[in-house]
């Protein structure tokens, strides 16, 4: 493993995220106006390099469902929602899991809704944090770091999660769901899910972050969304943000049904509500994907950062929007 020096110069420019709270929308029924979504705070890309920085670490040792470095991850993220100051799913943050492919923890926390009605519906935004552990070494390097499958994806959880948190708004219940076991087959995703359902909780969507950390090449779009025909949610993203086009269909993507192959497929399959995942990996544009190379040095903080803020207007209408109208899932 390669000893890597992780300037965080170029990402403390956009440090700048202000903790604008926006304390006068509980009395506000137009929750979604332009003029309160103008007050929507930005992510802290400083800190979303930490998260990467720690989660793709070599003392980590890849991340491996079962593994002390994914426990040391596992605790990490508990810490994390604790300084944010967002309470446990549940009687804890760790939600054990058990079957006969994997064993694990997925790190889960929860933001209860604040208006009466909206608050028995949940949104959940999610990301996996496992990765691949250990594999043939390659110039004596064999710590597939997995930054950016899936350090990314979970670094802009937390990030959204804090973003929520200073907002101190969400007329939904927001669950924030770090996954494991997803690269032994989504099970953690699964398990989470069915627990979940079993506890009468309502979906009513799931968004689900994967490999954020590298900006697609000559698009007009900042990320793709899996699944992009099952749902309007890619309609929401587009409508909500006025300064970009958030998100569109890859072609790419669908051509491999890359829906089925992250953790929003098991919320679609358990709770049959729009489910997908945003990603900016195209293909084309990461040559380290589940190689020992995928290390912080090859994901770019500040694009991230723009990407959770680039997906932030669409989600706070889910978790905020009074008549939210989904289409219904078309079986793909
Ligand atoms: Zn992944």
């Amino acid at each position: 493993m390669k000893k890597m020096i992780f300037i965080l110069v170029a990402v403390t420019i956009a440090a700048c995220g202000t903790s604008n709270r926006i304390n006068d929308l509980s009395n506000n029924t137009s929750t979604t106006s332009k003029k309160n979504r103008a007050k929507l705070p930005s992510s802290n890309a400083t800190q979303i390099a930490i998260d990467v920085q720690y989660l793709s670490s070599d003392e980590l040792m890849g991340r491996d469902t079962g593994s002390e470095g994914i426990e040391m991850a596992a605790k990490y993220l508990k810490e994390r929602f604790e300084s944010i100051g967002i309470q446990p799913y549940g009687d804890s943050y760790m939600q054990p899991f058990k079957n006969d492919k994997a064993s694990g923890n997925n790190v889960v926390a929860v933001l209860n809704g604040s208006d009466k009605e909206l608050m028995k519906e949940t949104i959940v935004i999610g990301a996996h944090y496992d990765h691949i552990g250990i594999i043939q070494a390659v110039a004596g390097d064999s710590i597939a770091n997995g930054a950016n499958d899936n350090a990314t994806g979970t670094a802009s959880v937390m990030a959204i999660a804090e973003m929520f948190k200073k907002l101190d708004f969400n007329r939904r219940k927001v669950v924030f769901a770090l996954f494991s076991a997803e690269e032994k087959g989504l099970v953690g995703s699964r398990e989470l899910a069915k627990q979940m359902k079993a506890s009468g909780e309502n979906v009513v969507a799931m968004i689900n972050l994967e490999m954020t950390g590298t900006p697609m090449v000559g698009k007009d779009y900042i990320t793709y969304l899996t699944g992009y025909d099952t749902s309007n949610m890619g309609e929401i993203f587009n409508k909500e943000n006025e300064n970009r086009v958030v998100t569109a269909k890859l072609e790419a993507a669908a051509q491999m049904n890359l829906f089925v192959r992250s953790d929003n497929y098991a919320f679609y399959e358990v709770f049959k509500v729009p489910s997908q995942t945003l990603s900016t990996f195209d293909f084309t544009n990461f040559d380290e994907y589940h190689k020992v190379g995928d290390e912080i040095s090859g994901v770019n903080a500040q694009h991230m950062s723009e990407v959770v803020d680039a997906v932030f207007p669409g989600i706070f209408f889910m978790v905020n929007e009074e008549g939210l109208k989904m289409n219904p899932v078309t079986n793909e």
